[in-house]
């Protein structure tokens, strides 16, 4: 019989051979440290080791790690194999914060880790450590197969180490969502000035691209005891939560409803009348009684701040 620790409560002798006592953090971590997914996922050169890694003569499934997947959803691994463009590394960094907790990160191969024989290039981001928070590295250009094994290896060791009171995705209010650096006229960086600067630039932008295009009453029409507005949207997708229709004749309100989206070059025609009904999948009914009815009644469409956004004037059938 092994020899009681002192001050533990006594294990009664019938269950002695039954039952295995261990900690939460080993049951963790081995869980972890053998089923780690990554994302099937690769930059360059390097991806082909990381996928000759997986091949029988390598068989990266000995360490629990066959199971690549296509969704980050599912992964909690991400290898960064190859050259990081300041293009891609974007959609990497969402890619990231697409993982759940936890979730890991190895750099393999000179590209991924400082720049590579590409560093200096002017579309070359000299390591992907500047965005991410990266767990091992993996060296060569590119490392072998066996370079990545024991990149794995070295990321399990790791893992072993970590105690659930202690890491901190499960603290509370913990959130670890990456920054995405934003590709702008000449400005790269995460720095939060540059990321302001960036993001004013694109604020302008989008202005600009909703000035040109965007929701608008486009008609007015009287069919017998029916009529209708017609809105149409020449720009992007709109989230209409908040907005309203408001007629000056009738001085009545019309909010769309919560989540109503308004697609790119979609319209939604709202009703009102005695005989107002739906007609489409993108109609609505205002109200059953009429809201204009003479040549110069006005009706305004508002955004959810309540600015104008369009004014029309009904012009008689
Ligand atoms: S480190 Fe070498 S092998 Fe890997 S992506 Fe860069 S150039 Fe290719």
């Amino acid at each position: 019989m092994a020899e009681q620790p002192q001050g533990a409560a006594p294990v009664p002798e019938e269950v002695q051979s039954n039952v295995l006592l261990t900690t939460v953090d080993w049951i963790y971590n081995t869980g972890r440290t053998f089923s780690l997914w990554p994302m099937t996922f690769g930059l360059a050169c390097c991806a082909i080791e990381f996928i000759v890694a997986g091949t029988a003569r390598y068989d990266m499934s000995r360490f629990g790690m066959e199971v690549a997947r296509p969704s980050p959803r599912q992964c909690d691994l991400l290898i960064i194999s190859g050259t990081v463009t300041k293009k891609m590394v974007v959609p990497i960094v969402r890619l990231y914060n697409q993982m759940a907790e936890p979730r890991y990160v190895v750099s393999m191969g000179a590209c991924a880790t400082g720049g590579g024989p590409f560093k200096e290039g002017y579309n070359v981001v000299s390591g992907i450590d500047k965005y991410l928070p990266v767990d091992v590295y993996v060296p060569g250009c590119p490392p072998t197969p066996e370079a990545l094994l024991h990149g794995f290896i070295t990321l399990q060791q790791k893992i072993r180490t970590q105690s659930v009171r202690t890491v901190p995705w499960y603290r509370k209010a913990y959130s670890s969502v990456v920054p995405i650096p934003v590709l702008g006229p000449d400005i790269f960086s995460t720095r939060p000035e540059a990321v302001k600067r960036v993001q004013e630039i694109n604020m302008q932008r989008m202005m600009a691209t909703r000035a040109a295009g965007g929701l608008a009453i486009a008609e007015m029409q009287i069919l017998g005891a029916d009529e209708f507005i017609v809105i149409r949207n020449s720009g992007l997708a709109q989230d209409m939560t908040g907005w309203r229709l408001h007629s000056g004749a009738g001085d009545q309100s019309y909010s769309f409803p919560a989540g109503f989206v308004l697609m790119p070059d979609a319209e939604v025609r709202v009703h009102s009348g005695p005989e107002a009904a739906v007609a489409g999948p993108n109609d609505q009914v205002w109200t059953k009684r009429h809201m204009w009815r003479n040549e110069g009644d006005t009706a305004n469409l508002m955004d959810a701040d309540g600015n104008v956004v369009s004014s029309f004037s009904h012009q008689g059938n």
